[in-house]
């Protein structure tokens, strides 16, 4: 049986480490805000090359806190009209229209599933105001063309980095292209806690400041609250995991992308279509995204073969009940990516026989 994820057996190797530090924060009693947290902030904001860092309770608040923070600052209003790909995990929409936002929806790219700069500048319309791009999959969509186009015309560039932290666009880090970025420590991201947490990043000082403030209460001295804040902090175990586990974040991302690699060279099934990996970025493949028009049946076929599966997403948000005043709108590579996505098994722990069993299996697979 080759698992999906066996997160158990990839956090194993961190155990002794995490013991100690554990121990560490017991023996100090300073649970939150304390140095653990103040010292990730640093070294994550160092590894994604940005001035400021704040960490916070998960992907989602993440998203949230930057878009709600704008507004604080009255950059964005109540309405305003946020770009965002049709194909995302629902957290992404959520932050906008929990801030009374309107989103969107952008259809992807056939090709890399992102909506980025071609997507994204066919979109932009005399109203827009803000883009949330979304690194999906673990592949940068950011370009600085579209950045381009959208500082001159006064458009904030969020980045949804739940799912790419470590990739490159021509050398520089997703979460440190855009005016601001989300990250998600959810534990099975790439970079993953042992629970909920999250953090924000960017360059903008007086963002960063409104964050800080906001992620406390909308506190930055005691009982002194200067804005209508919430509780989402990140507490000092999870931050001393995450410190742990950054040091080790671009070899197990090389790991991810050798195994990409290999599935991608090793896969020759008419039936299917293995991801795109464009040369001006760094993929790093947080999801292992097969296409296959009869997708349920291969579905079954490999779990007979003893290899897991998930799907990304198996509705896209617009057709979400949640969302239902959304439902009549048509995207259609979001809609036939929901029926045909297939992620196959792609983390650091696979070895090469696991590969070419998982190849084995694909390319054995028959409508
Ligand atoms: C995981 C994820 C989030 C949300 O992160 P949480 O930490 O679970 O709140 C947001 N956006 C995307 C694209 C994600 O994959």
């Amino acid at each position: 049986m080759i698992p999906y994820l066996p997160l158990n057996e990839i956090n194993a190797q961190y155990n002794s480490e995490i013991e100690s530090a554990v121990k560490r924060i017991l023996s100090r009693g300073w649970y939150i805000m304390g140095e653990e947290c103040s010292t990730f902030e640093r070294e994550y904001a160092e590894y994604i090359g940005t001035q400021y860092c704040i960490g916070c309770g998960n992907g989602y608040d993440a998203l949230w806190l930057i878009f709600n923070a704008y507004k604080q600052l009255g950059i964005l209003h109540d309405g305003d009209k946020v770009l965002v790909p049709a194909n995302t995990f629902i957290a992404s929409v959520l932050a906008i229209t929990h801030n009374n936002l309107r989103p969107l929806f952008v259809d992807p790219n056939p090709t890399s599933y992102l909506a980025g700069e071609e997507e994204m500048l066919a979109s932009i319309a005399d109203d827009t105001k803000a883009v949330l791009l979304v690194h999906l999959y673990g592949q940068n969509s950011f370009s600085r063309k579209l950045a381009e186009t959208c500082s001159e015309r006064g458009i904030i560039i969020v980045e949804d980095n739940a799912q790419a932290q470590g990739a490159l666009y021509q050398g520089a880090r997703t979460g440190s292209l855009g005016d601001a970025a989300a990250h998600s420590f959810y534990p099975g991201k790439n970079l993953g806690a042992m629970g909920d947490a999250g953090a924000v990043t960017t360059n903008n000082e007086e963002l960063a400041n409104a964050i800080k403030a906001l992620h406390n209460y909308g506190s930055n001295r005691k009982y002194i609250h200067e804005s209508i804040g919430v509780n989402s902090r990140l507490d000092e175990i999870q931050a001393a995991v995450l410190r742990i586990k950054l040091r080790n974040l671009d070899a197990l991302n090389k790991k991810r992308q050798e195994v990409a690699q290999n599935l991608i060279a090793g896969i020759e099934n008419p039936l299917v279509q293995t991801p795109f990996i464009p040369d001006y970025s760094q993929h790093v493949f947080h999801i292992f995204p097969l296409l296959c028009g009869s997708r349920d049946a291969l579905q079954k076929h490999l779990a007979l073969k003893g290899i897991e599966t998930q799907i990304h997403y198996p509705s896209p948000v617009h057709l979400q009940e949640c969302y239902r005043q959304y439902a009549t709108l048509s995207l259609p590579v979001a809609e036939r990516l929901s029926q045909q996505e297939i992620s196959l098994p792609c983390h650091p722990l696979l070895n090469d026989n696991d590969i070419q069993q998982i190849v084995e299996a694909v390319n054995n697979y028959h409508s």
